[in-house]
């Protein structure tokens, strides 16, 4: 008598053998308590903060123009590692599942969903927008919000933002987007992947408050530490002339 070949799943992150109890996951249980642990942060904009507090110094002083960010964690091992293989070896089928634990961190849905849009040369070259796929695992378990996915327009020859310092990148933003429609929602979510310095947020934020809409969150997987956002490298000039 043949025995059946028992094929092990092994973790898409470190590699090692998942056992056979959560073999339905793509990930081990070492590597999904790293990716969902939660820590002290900020309700506004979502940083980490030192001590229990609902809003930071920083967004007291100068709150931005949502009201709620929700991330499943800093942009870091391993959600860092994760995002990186989906968005370069196109492993879209990671989105899903990090859709699902970010929607859990969520009690009540925003009405509305809107997504970060690519312009399409971008689309092209990657094959999806990863905004998109996770407003649509999202959208699945909350049937009675209603997604909208072409609400803003991505201007083409725009320099990309991890080019440029953060100032920059808040000038940029303002010609990089555009509202296509005029959302009938007073409560719209915001969904991104990462939130680096939060510039193309609050500018897309901005586009829907001068519409009239008055309540504003941001569900993201990741953010960004302040201390992590490297600045561009200086241009080497290569003239030699003297
Ligand atoms: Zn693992
Ligand atoms: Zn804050």
């Amino acid at each position: 008598m043949k025995l059946p070949l028992i094929i092990p799943s092994l973790c898409h992150l470190c590699g090692l053998t998942i056992d056979s109890t959560m073999s339905h996951q793509l990930w081990c249980q070492h590597c999904q308590d790293q990716m969902t642990f939660q820590v002290k942060r900020c309700r506004c904009c979502g940083l980490q903060t030192e001590t229990q507090t609902v809003t930071c110094g920083q967004c007291l002083k100068s709150p931005p123009p949502w009201q709620r960010m929700y991330c499943l964690a800093d942009y870091r091992y391993p959600l860092s590692t994760l995002i990186q293989q989906i968005k370069r070896q196109k492993r879209y089928w990671l989105l899903p599942p990090l859709a699902r634990m970010l929607r859990g961190l969520i009690p009540h849905p925003a009405p509305m969903m809107v997504t970060v849009p690519m312009n399409w040369h971008q689309y092209l070259l990657r094959g999806f927008n990863l905004s998109e796929v996770i407003a649509h695992e999202i959208a699945k378990s909350t049937p009675q919000t209603q997604l909208m996915s072409d609400i803003f327009h991505k201007h083409s020859r725009t320099p990309r933002q991890k080019t440029l310092d953060k100032a920059a990148r808040l000038r940029n933003v303002r010609h990089a987007f555009s509202l296509h429609q005029h959302p009938k929602a007073h409560h719209i979510a915001i969904i991104d992947d990462v939130v680096t310095t939060g510039a193309t947020v609050r500018h897309l934020s901005e586009l829907l408050r001068e519409v009239g809409v008055e309540k504003i969150d941001i569900y993201c997987l990741c953010r960004t530490p302040n201390d992590s956002i490297k600045s561009p490298k200086p241009q080497v000039a290569h003239n030699t002339r003297k």
